[in-house]
């Protein structure tokens, strides 16, 4: 088992690390940027290094930086946490030639599912079903004009290394075709360097259900069933729930087999997250996150385990502790993503934390680095809590969540706690009946947003 872990994060993530990593006896090191120095994973980490100053290119994502880093303090693994290096080939890359071990899949793994187009062609051929639309990638107006025709309108055109919900544009009919796909290229140029792009069926009455996977790099894996992420804003993810309201045990057996399988056959290591959109009873494949998600706490609670503890284990080598037979679905739970932003615009706004008081009780989780006096820096994400409640059912979480939100106190700061008192109020809440536009076309309603 390894000594010491360097965490190349910030934030709850990063403090979600040390805490499994002291749990398991193994020592953490924090790095940190200059505008991070008085920073909560800083000052919870063993050891902290200073790497760059605020921009993350110079520091959070500075390779270089963060190697020298592990080296100087003699950690001998690395987790990246979400965003930043997580998914970067060259990063992982980079720790395989210095012989640190990277908490989390192979450089190859990460650039297959990095890719969209790539990783679309795998999974197809791994048998996992996908949303209709382009083969691989689509290079002029007329070719898009095609599968428009073929696939019928409308479409959405994605960027093959796009993420964070940039890179897509929708086109309604033909008319809109030619700007949407220009649009789509030069976002996918400009925010991940690679204008390639293709075309899939736009879905009008999806839901956005993921499964979690978990490969022990053996050639074994298991599922941890789904996670429901259908309340989005621009394609971000803000209210999450395990089980899915709507998948019935046999659904999620049979898609849980078929994403464990693929990632068994592919040899995978870690964790990963098979994204899909439901529609009448079909799941189609929309992409692979090879890194743990934001929504991580969902999973552990319905089955109480930890996930980053697993991934430290099968990256030391020593596998799963639980088979697919011993994981059994308790309750429901449901997580909150809390932002510094006004709301209803949405607008960051990151200050300083005048008073600071987190819920707690039976069933609450509160996953933050905040605390009184805390100075959010503008440089980075505005996340700045995750609210976690796990119940016995559906019903029961959602009053927990109710109950909970009212102890939370976040003062000095706009935060988008008031859209889930909005939202707790909302009868398609709590049946559960919504799809991924709900979220967008209630705030045009309600709140002219
Ligand atoms: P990103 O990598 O930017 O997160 P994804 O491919 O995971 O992009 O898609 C993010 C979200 O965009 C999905 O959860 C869904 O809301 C929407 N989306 C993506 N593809 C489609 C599609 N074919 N039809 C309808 N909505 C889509």
């Amino acid at each position: 088992m390894f000594q010491k872990i360097l965490i190349a994060n910030r934030g709850e993530i990063a403090l979600r690390v040390i805490r499994a990593a002291r749990e398991m006896g193994i020592a953490s090191v924090a790095v940190h940027s200059t505008a991070d120095a008085d920073a909560m994973h800083v000052r919870m980490a063993d050891e902290a290094v200073c790497i760059g100053p605020a921009p993350s290119p110079q520091s959070y994502l500075n390779i270089a930086a963060i190697i020298s880093a592990a080296e100087i303090t003699g950690a001998d693994a690395i987790h990246p946490g979400y965003g930043f290096l997580s998914e970067n080939e060259a990063f992982a890359q980079a720790l395989e030639d210095h012989g640190i071990t990277f908490i989390g899949p192979t450089a190859e793994h990460i650039r297959v599912m990095g890719d969209k187009i790539t990783a679309k062609d795998t999974m197809k051929d791994l048998g996992v079903p996908c949303v209709p639309g382009s083969d691989g990638g689509v290079a002029s107006v007329e070719d898009a004009l095609q599968v428009g025709q073929d696939a019928g309108y409308p479409v959405i055109i994605k960027a093959t290394a796009g993420g964070g919900g940039r890179g897509m544009k929708v086109a309604k009919s033909a008319v809109d075709m030619e700007t949407a796909f220009r649009t789509a290229r030069s976002e996918g140029k400009a925010n991940f360097g690679n204008d390639e792009v293709y075309i899939e069926k736009y879905l009008q009455t999806p839901r956005h259900i993921e499964i979690q996977v978990f490969g022990d790099g053996k050639g074994g894996a298991v599922h941890l069933g789904e996670r429901d992420c259908s309340l989005q804003r621009r394609h971000q993810k803000v209210f999450e729930e395990a089980p899915g309201p709507c998948i019935t045990p046999e659904e999620r057996a049979a898609i849980g087999k078929v994403c464990a399988d693929a990632v068994a056959r592919i040899n995978y290591i870690g964790a990963g997250t098979i994204e899909f959109l439901y529609e009448n009873g079909e799941f189609y494949f929309i992409e692979m996150n090879t890194r743990l998600q934001v929504e991580h706490p969902v999973t552990e609670a319905i089955f109480g385990v930890d996930l980053v503890r697993e991934q430290i284990r099968v990256a030391a080598g020593l596998g799963l502790s639980f088979t697919q037979d011993d994981l059994k679905i308790n309750g429901h739970a449901i997580e909150l993503r809390i932002n510094a932003e006004t709301f209803p615009a949405f607008a960051p706004r990151p200050g300083t934390i005048t008073q600071y008081h987190a819920p707690g009780g039976l069933g609450v989780r509160m996953d933050s680095a905040l605390y009184d006096g805390y100075r959010i820096p503008p440089h980075y994400d505005s996340l700045i809590a995750k609210l976690i409640v796990h119940g016995r059912d559906r019903t029961e979480a959602l009053a927990r969540l109710n109950r909970a939100l009212g102890e939370l106190i976040v003062d000095g700061v706009e935060t988008t706690v008031p859209l889930f008192h909005h939202l707790l109020a909302e009868a398609d809440i709590h049946t559960g009946d919504y799809t991924i536009h709900w979220l967008e076309k209630w705030l045009e309603r309600e709140h002219g947003a």
